[in-house]
């Protein structure tokens, strides 16, 4: 073993629950961590409701931010691995409450120990008893605390003996990628992140696409939902974002419609373009960050409308969900502060004051077709701009 090599015990999360498919599920987890983590010779024991995986010269805090990003892991812990002997055992206890901070020495702590051999000498009982004494005589300070402790130590007797400290906490969820490929509708606002980072975390791999109404939204606009795709790409590996220009296309929907109609049929339209880079990326399915009555177009009738443009489903996490809850997801997974950023996405000769609250689909898509936007609609995807969204903190050496 290199001895710059760090092992990380990796609890798995709903995976646990699969049955016959769970290799399946288990190999995209390892792909998923395998391409945050490549530049760090990674390898991957798996064992049942677990993973180990070694890296190579990665400090510590970038597996801690790959992992905590990577969906179908529940908690994760740097590990020791040793023979199983009891004074091996020990010996790792110690070396492991030796690297805790040394305010951690004066408080309290609790051994777990779990037992996958059961040929092991000494029950669980046993050797909790042998390391919690080991850290008593270790360091006179500590406490034992077995329902609320500061520190704890695990140990799990497999192949080999495991000891850990305490986990971080994993994003939970299913690993992106197992349940196929969508497309997000990602605008500059506190929802649509949101929505692909739900989605995702039920395993959908995801691209985004953004209208852009240049000059009526400004270069600032499309730098910030940049910056969101960045970061919900944290814990949606590989997302591409597609930016559509629109402009041309908002305008004819403006010469031809009434005030009250143009949110929708703006709306409409969008989903009309998603649909076609939909197919043109193997994407079977749309995200949108709208929730149920938020506004004018998020009614019952404003929804049922916007499907109906749509061959393929559109997933829309966020509909039974208040906006504080919208924004507190927004704050965990740190696209609120980037979302809040003053530039609007919507621009105010595009939002009439009296949006259509309940339109009638039938008369509306009447109206949307009389426009023929066909031409416009090609044009505009002809000249999409694809991006692909980098990944510098995974890269060897620049990590600070
Ligand atoms: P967000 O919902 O992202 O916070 P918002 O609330 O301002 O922004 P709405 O006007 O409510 O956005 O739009 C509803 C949904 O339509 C968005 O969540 C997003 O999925 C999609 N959407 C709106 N504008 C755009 C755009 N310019 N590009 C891509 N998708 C968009
Ligand atoms: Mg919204």
């Amino acid at each position: 073993m290199n001895k710059s090599d760090q092992l990380y015990l990796i609890k798995l999360g709903e995976i646990v629950l699969k049955g016959e498919n769970r290799n399946f599920f288990e190999r995209k987890l390892r792909q998923n961590i395998k391409k945050k983590l490549s530049a760090f010779s990674p390898k991957f024991v798996t064992q049942k409701g677990r993973l180990f995986l070694r890296v190579s010269d990665c400090q510590e805090k970038v597996v801690s931010t790959a992992l905590s990003t990577t969906f179908g892991i529940q908690g994760f812990s740097p590990a020791l691995s040793v023979n199983k002997s009891i004074d091996e055992i020990l010996q790792a206890v110690l070396k492991l409450m030796s690297s805790t901070p040394k305010e951690k020495w004066n408080t309290t702590f609790k051994i777990n120990s779990r037992r996958a051999d059961k040929s092991f000498p000494l029950s669980s009982y046993e050797i909790c008893c042998q390391a919690g004494d080991a850290i008593l005589s270790a360091y006179p300070g500590i406490k034992v605390n077995v329902h609320n402790p500061d520190t704890t130590i695990s140990i799990e007797l497999r192949d080999r003996a495991y000891v850990y400290i305490t986990s971080e906490k994993g994003p939970g969820g299913l690993p992106v990628g197992c349940a196929g490929k969508g497309l997000l509708l990602l605008s500059g606002g506190i929802d649509s992140p949101v929505a692909g980072y739900r989605m995702a975390r039920r395993g959908l791999r995801q691209d985004a696409v953004y209208f852009h109404t240049y000059p009526y939204t400004s270069d600032e606009a499309l730098d910030k939902v940049k910056e969101l795709a960045a970061a919900i790409s944290e814990y949606i590996p590989e997302m591409s974002l597609y930016v559509v220009p629109f402009t041309d296309v908002q305008l004819e929907i403006n010469r031809n419609s009434r005030d009250e109609e143009r949110t929708l049929l703006m709306r409409y339209a969008m989903v009309k373009i998603a649909n076609i880079i939909a197919s043109k990326t193997y994407a079977k399915s749309l995200i949108t960050g709208e929730s149920l009555s938020q506004v004018a177009s998020q009614t019952l009738e404003s929804l049922i409308l916007t499907d109906s443009a749509s061959d393929i489903i559109i997933f829309r996490p966020l509909i039974g969900l208040d906006k504080e809850e919208i924004i507190s997801t927004a704050k965990k997974i740190g696209t609120y502060e980037i979302s809040i950023l003053p530039y609007e996405d919507c621009c105010t000769i595009f939002s009439p004051e009296h949006p259509m609250v309940k339109p009638e689909k039938e008369k509306l898509t009447e109206v949307y077709q009389k426009i023929e936007l066909d031409a416009l609609i090609q044009e505009a995807v002809e000249i999409t701009i694809r991006t692909g969204i980098k990944m510098d903190l995974y890269k060897k050496g620049v990590q600070n």
